[in-house]
């Protein structure tokens, strides 16, 4: 087990945490259909859901938001967010969004036409989704191991620099952009070697393509390049971090991820004739160029974030807080995606569970003996999620930045043991009724057969 790196921060307000009991929880679950996501939070314990939007703010970005300035234009504190990005990044034109799929939508409504192709190491959802909408196509070009869950790799987000290069070759005509998403959130939020993006820049320069960043996690992939890459180790993350932008045209970026604000996001690029195309479309559906759909206190709170997040004492934390649960898991003999990425860990249920076949959703019976058991709430990310496509059965625990303690994750973990010991009595669950598209969000559920009586856990 990583030893304990203690949380570097006091805790200045407090959020009582309402503890529900077993058969509390087992009348909300099924009034919620069997899906977690029609849980009210009160409900929940640990809210393990997502790692985004979901973090806490310091006492100096709540200070900065009180010191926001609301103005329609020219706000003080837009300059502030243009000043800090612009640092950060180094690019010329910054433009605020609502979050990260607004940036998207911005940047591919202007730059792509259809049939074009976009190559990502892996998009994440809403960026496969807004490519797609504008009738492009979107394809994943991640290296072999970062497909493989059980492979070790320092870098298993990189792109696969031959088939970049051999795509750019022959299809050259259709790609109108190449972008490498840090961390790979779709693929485990595995890191991206600065070798690596250096090298796909080269690569889509050479073709004469623009290259962008997804950028939502740069800070925690700055740490893991700070950590793996040897010609970095011991480089200031914030240094490697303004070299990463700095190989690109541009990013995308969601400040609900390491922004460390509840909402927000930003497009920012060189090109002046794109920016100002985009900035066209932004005033006609976010907002003027310098709120961009936010709040000037949303735009405060970012600009403290971003200056918060690239710190080494908080990135140390962060990074092993995670590997910390992942190890407790690994210790309590349950099986997880291997090596653990920066803003989550990933149970295989199906291999925790095997008795349940795919279509009886094994992720589903594991997440639902999580809230059972301890009041934990995770996401399935397999066969209810992708349907027949799923390639495995995952369960997801997202970690939300600076919320939850060691002691917090320690209580995680035990619930997991719980729920370990009792797999060979869990049964899968078969759907009632369902959407026709992203099921996972709102179907309803009935078990095959009742989960087994609950073992009294010690911290409840
Ligand atoms: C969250 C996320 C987005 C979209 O950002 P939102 O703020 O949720 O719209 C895009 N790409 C990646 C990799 C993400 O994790």
């Amino acid at each position: 087990m990583p030893p304990l790196i203690m949380e570097p921060f006091r805790i200045k307000a407090v959020e009582p945490i309402h503890l529900t009991t077993y058969e509390e929880r087992e009348q909300a679950l099924k009034a919620a259909g069997y899906n977690v996501f029609l849980l009210n939070s009160d409900d929940v314990i640990i809210d393990l859901l997502t790692d985004s939007g979901t973090g806490a703010m310091s006492a100096r970005q709540w200070a900065a938001m009180i010191e926001g300035d609301e103005a329609y234009a020219g706000s003080r504190s837009f300059l502030r967010f243009r000043d800090v990005v612009e640092d950060l990044t180094g690019y010329r034109h910054i433009i605020p969004t609502h979050q990260g799929r607004a940036a998207e939508r911005i940047l591919f409504t202007n730059l792509l036409q259809p049939g074009d192709v976009v190559l990502n190491n892996i998009h994440f959802d809403t960026t496969r989704a807004n490519i797609e909408y504008v009738g492009a196509e979107a394809r994943d070009l991640v290296i072999a191991e970062g497909r493989v869950p059980s492979i070790r790799h320092p870098f298993k987000g990189n792109i696969d620099l031959y088939q970049l290069d051999r795509t750019l070759t022959e299809e050259g005509e259709r790609v109108a952009l190449v972008m490498v998403t840090v961390t790979n959130n779709s693929g485990g939020g595995q890191p991206v070697s600065l070798e690596n993006i250096a090298a796909a820049a080269e690569i889509a320069h050479r073709h004469g393509k623009l290259f962008f960043i997804d950028a939502c996690r740069f800070a925690e992939n700055a740490w893991f390049i700070h950590e793996r890459e040897t010609s970095q180790r011991g480089r200031d993350p914030k240094s490697i971090a303004q070299e990463m932008f700095r190989l690109a045209d541009g990013c995308t970026f969601s400040a609900k991820k390491d922004g460390l604000a509840n909402i927000g996001g930003f497009l920012a690029l060189n090109d002046d004739k794109l920016a100002e195309k985009c900035r066209n479309l932004l005033i006609l559906t976010e907002g003027f160029p310098t709120y961009g759909g936010l709040a000037g206190y949303d735009l405060a709170a970012i600009a403290q974030g971003l200056e918060e997040v690239v710190q080494e004492s908080y990135l140390r934390y962060r990074i092993n807080s995670v590997a910390r649960l992942a190890e407790r898991l690994t210790e309590g003999g349950i099986p997880i995606v291997e090596p653990p990425g920066g803003h989550a860990v990933y149970i295989d249920a199906a291999a925790l569970l095997p008795q349940i076949p795919s279509n009886e959703f094994p992720g589903l019976a594991l997440v639902n003996a999580l809230y059972l058991l301890g009041g934990i709430r995770t996401s399935e990310i397999g066969t209810l999620m992708f349907g027949d496509a799923a390639k495995m059965d995952l369960v997801r625990l997202a970690i939300p930045r600076r919320l939850y303690t060691d002691a917090h994750l320690a209580y995680v973990a035990e619930t997991a043991y719980a729920a370990a010991s009792l797999a060979h009595s869990l049964t899968g669950y078969r759907i009632v009724k369902a959407p026709p598209v992203l099921r996972h969000f709102s179907a309803t559920f009935e078990p095959l057969q009742r989960v087994g009586q609950a073992p009294r856990l010690s911290r409840v």
